[in-house]
């Protein structure tokens, strides 16, 4: 809990809550202007008596949301027994809690506050608890063990707060917790605050408290539940590119993407446009009224991507915007949270995703810790998967345009007559119409290397036998007739590796000739090469610190031919669409314009 956090503050007024007068005198005392969400959510029902299950943390103001009311409803002429106990999971959320008890209680005179934690003397805190103290603040093992020892009565006990709740039950206090809810009167009121709501909370908050409101509320730190947040290693160099495979594959409406410089705002959006897509810069320097604008423009569809600094995107509502790019992962977490809360308004569903490059791992482990939350990581977009969405909204496009039964019309009669002029099948004509649509971009990426390093149609034999295996179905070299076998190096397109860098390594480390490979197949994080199945101890040894693109290959042999995966050119130059059917559409999808 750190004390000098503010707080997100609504426009309600502590006035309006019904608090005790003292306690409100203390509140403006100590500055505080207006309540924060779970103070003005949480006081007005506990000041009626009902018990509240409040999902906060730490900073949200959940000390006085509790506090504030149990101290306005407290019997400040009777401290012979506790009227209420805060249950904190350490010594130090004690103390704090303790000592917020008491600035709040500073107009309330003779109000006790006890605190009760492991480690410390009995003595002192017998003496306090003989003497008669109003609020007890403790960790529940020690509460246990005045219970056990009768020096703590709870017979009189009117409120009831576990602080921290998740907290508590993974410090093993769970059964502490629940013999504590067991044992102390029925009629008392019950609030529970934990920044996460296991099973276990859900079913302790059932059976030991009466009819409770749930309130949930955002801390600073907290990322909302409605926001997928995902990452992507990446290096710094292939950003762009990863960037731009992202916007054809994800099912985006609106985007904000977020980089570190100004400069970078502009340079950033310029490729994207120069790739097709709708995008603008928006940065500290680029002024107010166009700022505006190009947020407007956001507002309704006429543009779809933001290039952004944190500045400029600062408290940006729109809720169109269904993706957050960290295309520079923030440095610090708050900026972190404001930027993928920019996603995920009005009820929506989000998605986040951040470009981590390897030496950034330790700013996404940071996030995690501070928003307690995990991202997942995602791969990139595989050219299969770019080129089966390139598929998907092809006929997407030819399907609506179909709905304009008009227009069609009007062009049916056109090729109708180009049909029968000219003696062409209407699919060639179909095609052909393709091919001036596109232009000179081909539709589809290249696919990725994983071409082999020569022909590799197999040969045949006189007797028609494929020269690639021998009778038996060992794989024998198409040129040299020696056994061949596949082995796996840990560089791949992750890596940048063409195929010829490791012809050109292996060839010349191992001192193998060109005649020695056969084909390469290269995979997102490794790569696949058949080479002689008999490699010499010197081959293995010199290939032993053989390094591709700075990355040491670890050679070894692998199970499997490098065959070629579904999904990619076929021989007759057309296209295999490998599971394209299976996707999902995607009607949000924003591809590059014409
Ligand atoms: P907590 O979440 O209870 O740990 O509170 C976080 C910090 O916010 C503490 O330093 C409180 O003193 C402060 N705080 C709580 N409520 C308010 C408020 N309504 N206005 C300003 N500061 C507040």
């Amino acid at each position: 809990m750190s004390t000098d956090a503010t707080p997100a503050l609504t426009d309600a007024s502590f006035d309006d809550l019904g608090l005790a007068a003292g306690v409100l005198e203390a509140v403006k005392e100590l500055g505080y202007e207006t309540p924060s969400a779970i103070q003005a959510a949480t006081i007005p029902l506990l000041l009626e008596g009902r018990d509240v299950v409040g999902l906060a943390q730490t900073g949200t103001g959940k000390t006085a949301a509790f506090a504030l009311p149990i101290l306005s409803n407290l019997d400040v002429y009777d401290a012979a027994k506790p009227q209420a106990l805060v249950l904190a999971p350490t010594r130090e959320l004690a103390l704090q809690v303790c000592e917020a008890f008491e600035r709040y209680a500073a107009h309330l005179p003779g109000v006790r506050i006890l605190p009760v934690y492991g480690g410390q003397g009995y003595g002192p805190q017998l003496t306090a608890l003989r003497r008669g103290v109003h609020v007890v603040v403790g960790t529940p093992g020690r509460i246990m063990d005045h219970l056990e020892k009768g020096t703590l009565d709870l017979s009189q006990l009117r409120f009831l707060v576990l602080d921290e709740a998740d907290e508590m039950l993974n410090m093993g206090f769970a059964e502490d917790v629940e013999t504590i809810l067991a044992d102390t009167p029925e009629e008392k009121q019950v609030a529970l605050f934990s920044a996460t709501m296991p099973a276990q909370i859900r079913r302790l908050s059932k059976k030991y408290l009466r009819d409770p409101e749930e309130i949930q509320v955002k801390g600073k730190t907290q990322t909302a539940a409605n926001i997928t947040q995902r990452y992507l290693m990446v290096s710094y160099p292939q950003k762009v590119d990863a960037l731009t495979r992202i916007l054809e594959v994800e099912n985006f409406e609106g985007m904000i993407v977020f980089v570190r410089t100004k400069n970078e705002t502009e340079t950033l959006a310029e490729k994207l446009r120069a790739r097709g897509f709708s995008a603008a810069a928006i940065n500290g320097d680029v002024p107010q009224n166009v700022r505006e604008r190009t947020v407007n423009q956001l507002k309704d569809a006429s543009l779809d991507i933001l290039v952004a600094t944190d500045v400029a995107a600062r408290g940006l509502d729109v809720e169109r915007i269904s993706h957050v790019v960290n295309y520079d992962i923030p440095t610090d977490t708050e900026a972190y949270v404001h930027r993928i809360g920019r996603t995920g308004r009005a009820g929506r569903t989000g998605d986040a995703i951040s470009f981590v490059t390897p030496r950034e791992r330790y700013l996404l482990r940071a996030i995690e810790k501070a928003t307690r939350s995990t991202l997942q990581q995602m791969h990139l977009p595989s050219v299969d998967e770019v080129n089966a969405t390139r598929l998907s909204r092809f006929d997407d496009g030819i399907t609506a345009a179909l709905a304009e039964t008009e227009r069609v019309e009007f062009f049916r009669d056109v090729v109708r007559h180009y049909v029968e002029e000219y003696d062409v099948p209407e699919v060639d004509v179909a095609a052909a119409l393709a091919v001036v649509l596109q232009g000179e971009e081909p539709l589809l990426l290249e696919p990725e290397p994983e071409r082999p390093v020569r022909e590799d149609r197999p040969r045949r034999d006189r007797d028609g036998r494929d020269r690639g295996t021998d009778g038996r179905g060992e794989r024998r070299s198409r040129d040299t007739g020696q056994p061949m076998a596949t082995y796996k190096i840990s560089v791949g397109r992750r890596h940048k590796v063409e195929p010829r860098q490791i012809v050109g390594a292996i060839a010349n480390e191992g001192g193998l000739r060109r005649a020695d490979f056969g084909n390469i197949s290269i995979r997102p994080d490794f790569s696949l090469v058949e080479l002689p199945a008999d490699l010499a101890p010197e081959t293995w040894a010199a290939l032993e610190s053989t390094r591709i693109s700075g990355k040491l290959i670890e050679l070894r042999r692998d199970q499997g031919a490098p065959g070629r995966r579904s999904g990619g050119p076929r021989r007759d130059g057309g296209f295999d669409r490998g599971d394209r059917d299976d996707r999902p559409r995607k009607p949000r999808h924003k591809g590059p314009r014409d």
